[in-house]
């Protein structure tokens, strides 16, 4: 890991190299251009706290946009670590991020401006500074100067500017989607995002003229990831504020992306889109010819999806990670997607998976268990050392989630040990039970829980998503009693016109289970 920051050895090697692409505004900024904003920014954190030394942690309050690029590098030459806040979040489950992480600024932007203000007046002793023009100077709003001009006539940055940086302490706390529980705070060095950034390239390979695109929310390791690895290999990220498949599409080929990260739901919404690349859109979606890679994490992806995206010459790669681990730690190429079920491929290298029984024994290969995940990518811990201690044994992190290897070493995500449903005594996979849905021509989607049962401990329930209006309770209850044992069938079924998610595409399973005890049958 070099000692020195990353981005001015890039400005340095290719400044005139395209770094940063706004979809929204169609503006560009080369590694230069990029380099001397991170530069103006680097010297305004360092006068935040009134001519104090830069903020040791640093709230980033905005959306998807190149001005967060900007800030995150910024902080890294200020040697400040970066908080990502969820611009959806209300101001109480904000509050708690801001309280537990002790900020000392928060940046944002027009539109969480207020939120910023409020957020600071509540936890006092809290800056903050805009990237936009500041509306509320009254409230001792900073301006960042992230968007000003002057790229031609500013002078080069200082170079005492450029500290030298510790590649071991904490650049960035990303809070987990909150699939499970409360968002967890995560704790990730520089050296852990530049091993992810290098593992990753060195199974997937890169390219000078290689175009990312990133159009998950920032706030997320998906959404960030694709920015830092970018910038590490001088390579250019288009940045989209918000996926619409539509837009996306018409971005991919208007912008030649040659690779993109999406959740699976996204992948399905760009497959049903009506535009074709020649624009008839009869066959529906066509990838461009300059995609290589579509990424699809953060979620299990069906395999019909999977299936359709081949048929489609989709090169799709499945991936498997967590926050953890600065994001993905496995990916299937689609060659293996074709060639082995459900598989999310090899662990990158460096990265070393356990597969456990509920002793913390190895299992032997096919065999389900936990993954326990260990190298160079994985946190050194949480915000809260409890958390850390419960997660933590010798072998690695206990990521929570089941699955196995097979014999040539590829792994397969089962589901949460936490979404295990007992139901008198039995243990049902819920993704068995998806599968069996999904097979029903009338179900599009489907989420399945164990809801609290006076008989059972547990029962089974479904939530389903239909693909049109002909979707019937009795006739999808015959469907499964064809293919599932009497105790892992639904008990409970309701539908809606989509699963609530995460903003990182996960079901949100704790609204599925409200949603399922008040509309339930
Ligand atoms: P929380 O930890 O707060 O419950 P979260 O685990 O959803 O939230 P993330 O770190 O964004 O937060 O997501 C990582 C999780 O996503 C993994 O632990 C795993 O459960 C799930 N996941 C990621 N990729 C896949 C995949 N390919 N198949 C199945 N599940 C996946
Ligand atoms: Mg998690």
């Amino acid at each position: 890991v070099p000692e020195r920051d990353p981005l001015s050895a890039r400005a340095a090697a290719t400044p005139d190299a395209t770094a940063l692409i706004d979809v929204e505004t169609d503006r560009e900024w080369t590694y230069a251009a990029f380099d001397r904003r991170v530069d103006r920014v680097a010297r305004v954190l360092g006068e935040l706290g009134d001519g104090e030394p830069p903020p040791d942690r640093l709230g980033v309050l905005m959306d998807t946009r190149p001005a967060f690029a900007v800030v995150f590098f910024a902080a890294v030459r200020t040697g400040t670590t970066v908080v990502p806040l969820n611009v959806r979040e209300t101001v109480p489950e904000l509050a708690d991020k801001v309280e537990r992480t002790s900020l000392e600024a928060i940046v944002c932007e027009r539109g969480t401006e207020s939120t910023a203000v409020e957020l600071a007046d509540r936890a006092g002793g809290c800056s903050v500074a805009s990237a936009d023009d500041p509306e509320r100077v009254d409230d001792g709003v900073r301006s960042l100067d992230v968007l000003e001009d002057g790229d031609a006539t500013d002078a080069a940055p200082e170079p005492d500017t450029r500290g030298r940086i510790d590649p071991e302490t904490t650049q960035l706390i990303m809070f987990t989607s909150g699939t499970s529980g409360d968002p967890k705070g995560v704790e990730l060095t520089l050296a852990n995002l530049v091993a992810s950034a290098t593992a990753s390239a060195f199974r997937l390979g890169v390219d000078p003229a290689d175009r990312w695109l990133c159009c998950l929310p920032m706030y997320h390791m998906g959404g960030l990831a694709p920015v830092i690895r970018s910038t590490l290999y001088g390579t250019t990220v288009v940045i989209q504020r918000e996926f619409t498949a539509r837009e996306t599409a018409h971005v991919l080929e208007e912008y030649d992306v040659t690779g993109v990260s999406l959740v699976p739901t996204m992948c399905k919404r760009l497959l049903e889109c009506d535009r074709g690349s020649d624009g008839d859109g009869e066959d529906g979606w066509q990838p461009p010819d300059t995609l290589r890679f579509v990424l699809l994490g953060g979620a299990p992806a069906t395999d019909d999806l999977l299936e359709r995206c081949l048929d489609r010459g989709v090169p799709v790669h499945p991936t498997y990670g967590m926050t953890e681990t600065a994001s993905q730690i496995a990916t299937a190429t689609p060659d293996e997607v074709r060639r082995y079920e459900g598989t999310v491929g090899r662990p990158l290298v460096g990265t070393e998976v356990s597969v456990v029984d509920d002793d913390g024994d190895p299992v032997e290969p096919g065999e389900p268990g936990e993954l326990v995940v260990a190298g160079p990518t994985v946190t050194p811990g949480y915000l809260e050392p409890a958390v850390t201690e419960a997660a933590f044994d010798e072998r690695g992190l206990h990521t929570g989630d089941v699955g196995y290897r097979d014999e040539g070493g590829r792994l397969r995500i089962l589901n949460r040990r936490s979404d295990r449903i007992v139901t008198g005594g039995e243990n049902v996979d819920p993704g068995e039970v998806v599968d069996a849905l999904l097979e029903h021509p009338a179900v599009d989607e489907a989420a399945v829980v164990g809801l609290p049962d006076e008989e059972w401990g547990e029962r089974v329930s479904a939530l389903l998503v239909p693909t049109g209006d002909d979707l019937e309770y009795a006739s999808v209850l015959t469907h499964c009693d064809d293919r599932l044992a009497g105790f892992k069938r639904p008990k409970t079924l309701a539908v809606a016109d989509e699963l609530p998610r995460t903003a990182s595409g996960t079901v949100d399973r704790d609204a599925v289970r409200k949603r399922l005890l008040e509309d339930g049958l």
